[in-house]
């Protein structure tokens, strides 16, 4: 039988013996071996020289964040069918350089620290303005960095949930295994006094939780100032409180015009 050696790094630089008689990395120059004396026992034993121990690192680095993107990309799936949210990235933001965008960058780019402090975003602005668009965005670039995301809405979860009296609050407390919580939408469900109740508690669940949350309405700027019912104002006190509003305005105006940006001042993200 021949003898086939295989070498897990290929010999770049030549290893060269250094003055200690240990052998040396001719790549990065840290020792490949080791001088072991133990009473009984005085020899020489191989170990990772630097370049080789990074190599280790990285390798397990990327193997952790792929089995971290496959499980957000896995947890995506539970969200609303339909919505084609792979296709929406920011490089594909026909307006990169409106307020509302640069919020939803800057969140991504700050996500570790926004999310700590269970901050989120309320993105509201009329039909079509691309809420969605920007929130699927953030989730896109979120899941990518292997953080599990979950968008749906309201409508979506009461069907869900309303079915299942038993485990109801299970679902609801299982809803926190996302990062991030995306309510699409928020405000077109079919309000009944079960619904109410259970967007609060949604709702407040996550926020108990300390989880960030990102909210889309088409609810305008007045309605969310001051929300007609009580329900409303208290929903709507709670989401203010830990999302930052930003209004998008991304959709063409009637006569073709995009209207002006929002430039209202805030404390953003
Ligand atoms: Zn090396």
């Amino acid at each position: 039988m021949s003898e086939i050696t295989v070498c897990a790094q290929p010999p770049a630089a030549a290893n060269y013996v250094g003055q200690d008689g240990l052998l040396y990395c001719g790549r990065c120059g840290t020792r490949k071996q080791v001088r072991i004396t133990v009473p009984g026992f005085e020899g020489v034993q191989t170990c990772l020289c630097r370049c080789e121990a990074e190599a280790l690192d990285r390798a397990r680095a990327e193997r952790e964040l792929e089995k971290r993107r496959d499980m957000a990309a896995q947890m995506l799936k539970q969200g609303i069918p339909g919505v084609q949210l792979s296709a929406m990235t920011f490089d594909r933001d026909e307006r990169p350089e409106a307020r509302a965008s640069r919020v939803a960058r800057r969140y991504v780019e700050q996500f570790a620290e926004q999310a700590a402090r269970g901050h989120g975003l309320l993105f509201y602005g009329a039909v079509g303005a691309g809420k969605t668009f920007l929130a699927s965005c953030i989730v896109n670039a979120l899941v990518k960095k292997g953080v599990p995301c979950l968008v749906t809405s309201m409508s979506r979860l009461g069907n869900r949930l309303f079915t299942c009296r038993e485990d109801r609050q299970e679902k609801i407390d299982g809803l926190s295994r996302a990062k991030l919580l995306v309510l699409d939408d928020l405000g077109t469900e079919r309000r009944t006094e079960a619904m109410d109740e259970l967007t609060m508690n949604v709702v407040e669940t996550r926020l108990q939780a300390g989880l960030p949350l990102i909210v889309t309405t088409n609810l305008t700027a007045a309605k969310l100032e001051a929300p007609g019912d009580i329900h409303m104002q208290r929903l709507m006190r709670r989401i203010k409180s830990v999302c930052y509003m930003i209004e998008v305005t991304g959709a063409k105006g009637p006569n073709g015009k995009i209207p002006p940006l929002n430039t209202g001042g805030g404390v953003g993200p």
